[in-house]
């Protein structure tokens, strides 16, 4: 069997309302897909996360290296990518081009060996997971307290156990906003709050030492992703969890995180830090630290049930007889090429999503939803 195309599509989704986080304002949605086809027909899919036109662009850096080659090989097409990109970009978003290539040869992989990527991975340690709701994001709201406070609740209504809210607007704004959150959905619903890198060291020490009493399930991004000695310092100035690693590439630069203890939770981008054959590698040098894994998922069902099939592999961190429940993000804020490229839609049952049994993703991307989102693009 050989691989015959590699085919990528930008797909664009003009937001109806634009949001915010400490950083940048979203007003589009904008992905990056990959297909990939085999000389029998068979397809996998794959999603890069970060900015869609460069990972497009990287991809056909890369796509030589894979016309013709077998792509049950996924290790050995992972390095060949690798190296090809080595010299220009360690870090960043050449490996999202890699990522994405690599999710798609799992999803062939698995359709070829008609197994679900979670069993091919080395199998299944969990077969549901908790799903924790992203939202909570800034807005231009006249009374930007109260409409979050209404969306945590819609998702406490809908049955998520877990909601994690945007900080890094002002130390005495993220206080008053995480009281009011904490008060509206309740002792019971798990809280986590995201700064996206938004302070100092000495204004992420004060804040977390101010809402430590909230009861935190992490604090995550709290401080620059390049001051690994501020991560570490954090954890010991503050009872609250500290979680990062969305900005990390390939196994060198998660050594990097865990070498220096920066995180108690580490939070590996599938689609950006060097794909699913990577993000097992990063995994296993985690567990070498004791560190658990919260993966970060950013986009559509590509990405998600990549991030599905391994957490269902991740082994138990410590393993005991009643092990704890796993987490997996799920972004609830607008976007029409997520809630409708891939097949069937997320279903969350009892705070719980199953993971897939079909095999490769164990999902049906619709083309007709490609076309649609593609030919949105007005550039
Ligand atoms: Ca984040």
């Amino acid at each position: 069997m050989k691989i015959t195309k590699v085919e990528t599509f930008v797909l664009s989704n003009q937001l109806k309302e634009t949001f915010y986080f400490s950083q940048w304002s979203y007003s589009e949605r904008r992905i990056c897909i990959v297909k990939i086809t085999t000389d029998t027909g068979l397809i996998g899919w794959g999603e890069g996360y970060g900015p869609a036109d460069i990972i497009k662009e990287g991809v056909n850096l890369i796509r030589p290296l894979l016309i013709d080659q077998n792509p049950l090989e996924n290790e050995t097409l992972w390095y060949n990518m690798y190296r090809k990109t080595l010299d220009f970009a360690r870090r960043g978003v050449l490996a999202a081009s890699i990522s994405a290539v690599d999710v798609a040869l799992w999803d062939l992989k698995g359709k070829i060996l008609n197994l679900p990527i979670s069993i091919l991975m080395g199998g299944q340690h969990r077969k549901k997971v908790v799903p924790y709701a992203t939202g909570l994001y800034f807005s231009e709201s006249e009374n930007l307290a109260e409409k979050l406070v209404e969306e945590a609740k819609l998702y406490v209504r809908q049955g998520f156990k877990a909601i994690k809210m945007k900080v890094g607007l002002s130390i005495s704004q993220d206080i008053a906003l995480v009281k009011a959150i904490r008060q509206a959905i309740g002792t019971d619903i798990k809280l986590m709050i995201d700064s996206n890198h938004a302070y100092s060291l000495r204004e992420a020490t004060e804040l977390s030492r101010a809402v430590e009493h909230f009861d935190i399930g992490w604090f995550e991004e709290p401080v620059s992703p390049e001051y690994y000695h501020h991560y570490k310092e954090l954890r010991t100035k503050t009872t609250i969890p500290i979680a990062g690693g969305e900005c990390e590439y390939l196994r060198y630069g998660f050594q990097t995180l865990l070498e220096n203890d920066c995180v108690d939770i580490l939070q590996v981008d599938i689609c950006g830090a060097g794909g699913l054959s990577e993000a097992k590698r990063i995994a296993t040098l985690a567990n070498t630290k004791g560190v658990e894994i919260i993966p970060h998922v950013w986009g559509t069902g590509i990405a998600f049930h990549a991030a599905l099939h391994f957490i269902s592999n991740l082994e138990p961190l410590p393993g005991r007889m009643t092990p704890p429940n796993m987490y997996i993000e799920f972004d609830r804020t607008e976007n029409q090429i997520r809630e409708s490229l891939t097949n069937p839609s997320i279903e969350m049952i009892d705070g719980f999503i199953n993971i897939p049994q079909k095999p490769g993703l164990g999902i049906e991307v619709d083309e007709d939803v490609i076309r649609k989102f593609s030919s949105q693009i007005l550039t």
